[in-house]
């Protein structure tokens, strides 16, 4: 994947807009434009990783910035004690669509394990 053309790149740099909910100077969270649950946010890092499968000990530190970012957000918006999922979608497979690493925070309804 060329950074030129990575979308959520560009939305990490405010090229494309989005509906920010936290920002800092490792990662950028949004909520998600087609939400699968009544909260939907994704974080991405600022530096562009193609996914998790791509992601390497030097990342160490960001990706456990991005899970603990993701329950501070929970936390703060009031839905950690109700329960919420995160998920890394990798690879085909996994179902991933846009290769730059997101987490998705999902909550707002119960969900089912596992998941389809
Ligand atoms: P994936 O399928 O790769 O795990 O997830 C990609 C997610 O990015 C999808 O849930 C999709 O709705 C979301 N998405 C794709 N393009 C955009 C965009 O331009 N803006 C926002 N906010 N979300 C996007
Ligand atoms: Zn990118």
């Amino acid at each position: 994947m060329n950074e030129q053309d990575c979308i959520f790149c560009k939305i990490a740099a405010g090229q494309i807009p989005s509906d920010r909910v936290f920002e800092d100077d490792v990662c950028v969270a949004f909520n998600d434009i087609t939400p699968q649950a009544p909260t939907h946010i994704l974080l991405i890092p600022r530096e562009h990783v193609d996914s998790l499968d791509k992601a390497a000990g030097v990342q160490k530190e960001m990706l456990g910035h991005l899970l603990l970012t993701a329950a501070e957000i929970a936390r703060d918006k009031g839905f950690a004690d109700d329960g919420y999922r995160v998920v890394v979608n990798t690879n085909a497979d996994g179902g991933q669509t846009v290769f730059h690493l997101h987490v998705h925070l999902l909550a707002g309804r119960p969900f089912v394990f596992p998941p389809g």
